[in-house]
């Protein structure tokens, strides 16, 4: 008798076997998604082997397949099983991300609908009626659509309808309607720009690397970091034209019959890119569907733009994260732009890492990999010096423009002539310069980190600020709802006149620190006759929005846009000749050693936004430490200067690159119970690792923000080259350690997120 045996859902960390019933024979292989029943009820799981027998006798049938093809791939499960392994999580959970949603249940399935079709003309028309002629013209221009829009279209009813297929001029069925995200949009084919030499450097050496990967024999690893021969590090400043390089690459992949992955950050995702990609293969020699993954379709769409991969009908893929799990099959090349993202790393199980898994993926699959950015991490840098990745350079913009000047402004001179009141948000010279923007009909970007209006409320007299009862930061005011809000569990209250604290009651209770709706406001004081907008997650709420208001910007009808990092990514206005960024300090001082890394990227991102058309940028960056060796590179766009030194900073204290690191946080209610726990934790892992002399164990300690939604948070940092042997040591720590009930242990390897 067949054999399934299957890893269901429920995370069980282990594996059953299944009899296959003999109808469903043929539909069965690895990688098939099955319904099976499980003790009273029936539930889903993934084929994970077809062994020849099983140690179990009695074996239950399962009960069925869903879907025509198996849908994780053998390539994909293998991933799946790594995932699990190295990011110390059960196969259970790898497998649930590798799928959306979506596909995984199939509830929302295919949509069927009632479709209407001009059948081929044989011979004269029958007599028609004009109402039935003016139907008919109209479905003979369209050739097909839905009954709904005919409906609506030739403002008629199903009845003529029926009159015509009855003289056998049109045929009504139903079809499969495909949910198609981008389907309004006309967008206009592009052809390959001719490349300058540095572009060329770069797409010829791309180019080898994929001839050779199609040769080569696979490579079978453990650590993808560490044995990657044909990743390149393409580092080339904010306009130098990386995505043109990206396309002529994808262009080649196609050539070899091989399709591609391309990976952008969720916030760059915009139409703009997307665009970019569908323009340029849409049509032509290679033409193919161009499928889109991100966080904002609807479910329906997911699974429909899922289902085009896996089929094949779309080659190409370009999404966030999740979509380096898309089966596109054989792959030729993996992008993976803006490769220094923090939100490549998923922050929930399975913790995985974007970027880190496509390097495994390419390696496994032969396709090659590229890391773009202006700002690589130190992590893909160092990989590129000590020769891990090939690197490629780009110094200048692609058509020759300048990089824009950068002029940092000493906001604690500002604030000196300001005698004792608070420094201006707008700095003199900022100020200026917008204003002569405003005269010349140029565009300007200004930036902060930080939304709402202030971010904080504190009592002048008695030294009280408003805090989250459940975490612990304080709240900020938001103006235009009048509400203080917790930015981290969303908590709300109203604004208090006066201070709560009962022994004091002042009422010149005031706001301190800037948001984006502040900077917003008194930009409208300022400038009265600018078209002012703002971008940030209060403003957008609905994804039209943000269509809306970047089509607004690109049109020239907005003058000045403010936003959070939302602003900072993959933006190409060429009318914008202006960059402010209000205060630079902000992501400066958080106890994080990346927190310099994160400041460099963010300014040199933010700055590049400045001047990719015909005009000189300039760059203003206001902040309180002008002399912070991040804000000094950035200002002289000196990515190897930024890098040399930080590198020798982690050098002294063992942070990654030197070492990697994983965090292991314990969380609960009662704050006791937590630290004991961690205490506990410690001594299990130093029990595990004994001898081990690279590894640096430090903790517990309770984490930077120590307390949010009401659970206390403890955590304990370990540091070591060999992270896929620590990994498999915390697999066993988890296994054996016995925690109250109460109290959660997350192990986060590779953890970019500190806090
Ligand atoms: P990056 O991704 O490196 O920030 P882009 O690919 O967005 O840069 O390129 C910036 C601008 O330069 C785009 O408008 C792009 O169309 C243009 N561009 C890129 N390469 C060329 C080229 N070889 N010739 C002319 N224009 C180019
Ligand atoms: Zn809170």
């Amino acid at each position: 008798m067949p054999i399934a045996r299957v890893t269901l859902e429920i995370a069980l960390r282990r594996e059953f076997d299944y009899a296959i019933p003999p109808d469903l024979i043929d539909r069965v292989e690895i990688g098939s998604r099955v319904k099976v029943p499980f003790g009273s009820r029936e539930v889903l799981g993934v084929v994970t082997g077809l062994p020849e027998s099983s140690p179990h006798s009695n074996l239950k049938f399962l009960s069925n397949v869903i879907g025509a093809l198996s849908l994780v791939t053998p390539n994909i499960l293998a991933l799946a099983r790594w995932i699990a392994e190295y990011y110390c999580c059960p196969v259970e959970t790898a497998l649930k991300s590798v799928l959306p949603d979506a596909v995984r249940k199939e509830e929302d399935g295919w949509r069927e609908r009632l479709h209407v079709r001009a059948l081929p003309p044989t011979g004269d028309l029958p007599p028609l009626t004009k109402r039935q002629r003016e139907v008919w013209n109209i479905i003979e221009e369209w050739r097909e659509l839905s009954l709904q829009e005919i409906l609506r279209l030739g403002e008629t009813t199903a009845e003529t309808l029926r009159r015509l297929e009855d003289k056998g001029l049109i045929e009504i069925a139903l079809k499969i309607d495909e949910r198609d995200p981008y389907a309004r949009e006309r967008i206009l084919p592009t052809q390959a720009l001719s490349l300058n030499p540095q572009q060329q450097v770069a797409l010829e050496a791309i180019r080898k690397a994929m001839d050779l990967s199609t040769r080569a024999e696979p490579a079978d690893s453990t650590d993808a970091r560490e044995t990657a021969g044909s990743c390149f590090l393409l580092h080339g400043v904010t306009g130098s034209g990386k995505t043109e390089v990206y396309l002529q690459a994808i262009d080649h992949a196609l050539d070899q019959g091989r399709g591609a992955i391309v990976l952008v950050p969720e916030i760059s995702l915009t139409p703009q890119t997307v665009e970019r990609f569908k323009a340029r293969f849409s049509s032509g020699k290679h033409a193919t569907l161009v499928a889109v993954l991100h966080s904002h379709l609807s479910a329906g769409e997911r699974h429909d733009e899922w289902h085009k991969i896996r089929n094949g009908r779309a080659r190409i893929v370009i999404g966030a994260r999740s979509a380096i799990f898309a089966p596109v099959d054989p792959l030729g090349l993996i992008v993976v732009d803006e490769e220094h993202e923090h939100s490549y790393k998923q922050e929930e199980s399975p913790r995985y890492h974007a970027r880190d898994v496509a390097v495994l993926r390419g390696q496994r699959e032969r396709a090659v990999v590229v890391l773009g950015s202006a700002t690589p991490s130190l992590e893909s840098y160092f990989n590129a010096m000590r020769g891990k990745y090939t690197l490629l350079e780009m110094t200048t913009r692609a058509t020759d423009q300048k990089m824009p000047i950068v002029r940092v402004i000493d906001l604690r001179s500002e604030a000196l002539k300001e005698k004792g009141h608070a420094p201006p948000i707008f700095s003199h010279q900022l100020k200026e310069a917008i204003t002569q923007r405003l005269e010349r009909r140029e565009q300007t970007i200004l930036f902060l980190n930080r939304r709402g209006y202030s971010s904080s409320l504190q009592c002048p007299k008695c030294g009280f600020v408003a805090g989250c009862p459940n975490c612990s930061i304080s709240l900020t005011y938001h103006r235009r709802d009048q509400r203080l809000k917790c930015h981290i569990c969303g908590h709300q209250e109203t604004v208090p006149t006066k201070c709560p604290e009962l022994t004091c009651r002042n009422p010149a209770i005031r706001y301190a620190g800037l948001g984006t709706e502040r900077i917003e406001e008194t930009l409208k004081k300022l400038f009265p006759h600018a078209t002012i907008a703002r971008m940030d997650s209060d403003t957008l709420k609905r994804k039209e929005d943000y269509r809306r208001v970047l089509n607004d910007f690109r049109t020239g009808k907005i003058d000045i846009l403010v936003g959070t990092q939302m602003i900072a990514k993959g933006l190409h206005f060429p009318n914008v000749t202006l960059v402010g960024i209000i205060y630079a300090d902000l992501s400066l001082h958080i106890p994080d050693f990346r927190a310099g890394e994160r400041t460099f990227q963010l300014l040199t991102q933010v700055s590049g936004r400045a001047g990719r058309g015909d005009v000189e940028g300039e760059v203003f960056v206001q902040s309180f430490t002008p002399f912070h060796p991040a804000i000094q590179y950035a200002r002289r766009h000196d990515f190897r200067g930024f890098y040399d030194q930080e590198l020798e900073f982690r050098e002294q204290l063992k942070y990654p690159p030197w070492a990697r690191v994983a965090l292991l946080t314990l969380k609960g209610r009662n704050e006791d119970k937590v630290k004991f726990s961690a205490d506990h934790l410690r001594s299990v892992v130093e029990r595990h690792t004994q001898g081990w002399r690279d590894l640096i164990l430090a903790g517990p300690a309770p984490s930077p923000l120590m307390r949010a939604e009401s659970f206390y948070r403890y955590q304990l940092m370990l540091r070591t080259k060999a992270m896929s042997r620590l990994a498999q040591v915390l697999t066993e720590v988890q296994a054996s350690l016995q925690l109250p009930e109460d109290i959660t242990l997350t192990i986060d390897i590779d953890a970019v997120n500190l806090a």
